[in-house]
């Protein structure tokens, strides 16, 4: 039996009843059962997946979060956490006969403490709110994915997500010390907290980047970054993204770490120009935005190396922001990418993998290769210094056959990523969108191993169930490769329960 299969004896009977019990453990307002109003959460940002849920559930608390869990466990119904929805992978998708859990009213933030260089928040809190309550103190939250302005904190630590300036200060994972969580058995638990490197095993690393399948984050320690003295910001023309790509391991192999740097290709900057206007140089075939900052003296001597990397790999044009409004223009037409594409094609498919950044010029120019190949075009928008690939591949659905081609090229590209040592995602996450891809990347026995830690969680299947993993199974289902135990059973080093 699959997780899915669970729900499927549900009938609309058993859902109207555990409505009842939710609307006794909330209120009847922060529960939704209207079809219409159901409708409005029937995907995240990657719209063309679409199931209405059964039921949406609204908790103001971590104990009416954890109230809801356990009625969805005595009823055997499977839920799914929703913070703001803009996730690109499908993870937040409902479950036709299960719970939303949207965690969107949960927006308090509960401490600012600058001297632990700490925030402790709820999880509907949105990413670029917790910069707005640290800024008065001097401090920021580092991590700073594009949808910063909507995106929230639990969604964020779920999907591990990354940002432009994650180059130097690193992922979701790394700013996150603690986090108060309901566990799938409906359980309130507390996994780390201020200070840093509890001992034990690294639970806490574990839940980040868990896409929703270990438990419900209900308040999150964060870590905050002090604000730069100096911020300095370069845009660069280059003439290829052969060029461009070169010089972007050239500065980091010299040991400069810029606090960003993204590079779009001459599709994006038409896109981008055609959008908002930002004034890229005329003809690039590349731009690179690279963004210095710390104490003012190193930034100024390192900003003198990345201009002398831009010139001596071949940029034809170097434009230094004089002051924050020219340094946002740099930045608008980066942000505005992925929107801007729209404007040039009415369908696209947003691609996130991740290579070894000295392999950019070599996979821009296989890509540039499939993109000829399958009849399809390409922009390449993306966080160069992470090696992060965003590739926006362009169809217009209304011409037959155009939407499987874009499918084909897009999955290529993926395929492209794993044979130079990357990755299926960079920081989307995996969904349901690419559950299918993990066994191009992981073995049986790796997936395997990944459901032993997902059933030690979750024994019951219930949390955000089909999504990650091809397959779901239910725990203790033997797997179908092994006849008997799994070879970490055999070997005594882990039970399946
Ligand atoms: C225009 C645009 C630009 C983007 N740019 C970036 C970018 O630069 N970098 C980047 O990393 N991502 C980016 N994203 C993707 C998305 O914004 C991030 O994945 C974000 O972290 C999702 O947050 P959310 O609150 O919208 O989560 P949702 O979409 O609501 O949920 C995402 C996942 O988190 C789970 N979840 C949500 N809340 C909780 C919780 N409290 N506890 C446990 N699990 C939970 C859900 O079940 C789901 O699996 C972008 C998206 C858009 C639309």
């Amino acid at each position: 039996m699959m997780a899915g299969d669970i729900a499927a004896a549900k009938t609309a009977g058993d859902i109207a009843a555990l409505a009842a019990r939710l609307r006794m453990a909330l209120t009847d307002a922060q529960v939704l059962t209207d079809r219409q109003q159901l409708r409005t959460y029937e995907c995240d940002g990657l719209t063309h997946y679409k199931v209405v849920p059964a039921l949406v559930a609204f908790p103001h608390t971590a104990f009416e979060c954890a109230a809801v869990v356990r009625e969805c466990v005595a009823a055997g119904v499977p839920y799914v956490a929703r913070g703001s929805g803009t996730g690109l992978s499908g993870g937040a998708l409902p479950h036709a006969d299960g719970v939303l859990i949207v965690t969107s009213q949960m927006r308090a933030i509960l401490d600012v403490a600058p001297q632990d260089e700490r925030a402790v928040v709820e999880p509907g809190v949105v990413n670029l709110a917790v910069s707005r309550a640290a800024a008065p103190h001097g401090y920021y939250y580092a991590p700073d994915p594009s949808s910063q302005q909507v995106c929230s904190i639990g969604g964020n630590v779920a999907e591990n997500s990354g940002g432009a300036h994650c180059l130097k200060y690193g992922f979701t994972t790394n700013h996150v010390t603690g986090a108060q969580l309901v566990t799938p058995a409906g359980d309130l638990v507390r996994l780390g907290g201020r200070a840093p490197d509890p001992p034990g095993y690294d639970l806490l690393g574990a839940f980040v980047g868990s896409e929703g399948t270990l438990g419900i984050a209900t308040e999150v320690t964060l870590r905050l970054t002090r604000l730069p003295q100096a911020v300095r910001t370069l845009l660069a023309g280059f003439g290829t993204t052969d060029a461009a790509g070169t010089a972007v391991s050239a500065i980091i192999g010299a040991g400069v770490v810029p606090a960003a740097i993204e590079m779009m290709d001459a599709l994006a900057i038409e896109a981008a120009e055609a959008a908002v206007h930002c004034g890229y140089p005329d003809g690039a075939g590349a731009v690179l935005i690279v963004e210095l900052d710390g104490p003012a003296a190193e930034v100024d001597a390192q900003f003198d190396d990345v201009e002398h990397f831009c010139r001596e790999h071949g940029a034809v044009e170097i434009r230094v922001a004089a002051d924050d409004a020219e340094r946002a223009l740099f930045w608008k037409g980066r942000k505005s990418a992925f929107a801007a594409v729209g404007r040039i094609s009415p369908d696209y498919i947003v691609q996130d993998g991740v290579i070894p950044r000295t392999a950019l010029p070599q996979v821009l120019r296989r890509i540039a290769q499939l993109s000829r190949d399958g009849g399809v075009r390409v922009a390449n928008v993306f966080h160069a210094g992470d090696g992060n690939l965003h590739p926006l591949v362009l169809f217009d659905d209304s011409v037959p056959g155009e939407a499987a081609r874009a499918e084909r090229v897009s999955t290529a590209i993926l395929d492209l990523c794993i044979e130079h040592g990357g990755s299926i995602t960079g920081e989307h996450g995996v969904g349901v969108d690419k559950a299918k891809s993990m066994p191009r990347m992981f073995t049986a026995d790796d997936l395997d191993t990944m459901q032993l830690l997902r059933c030690a969680f979750d024994p019951g299947g219930l949390a955000n169930p089909g999504k990650v993993f091809p397959t779901p199974r239910l725990c203790g289902e033997v797997p179908g490769r092994h006849k008997g135990a799994h070879p970490l059973q055999e070997a005594g080093l882990a039970e399946v329960f």
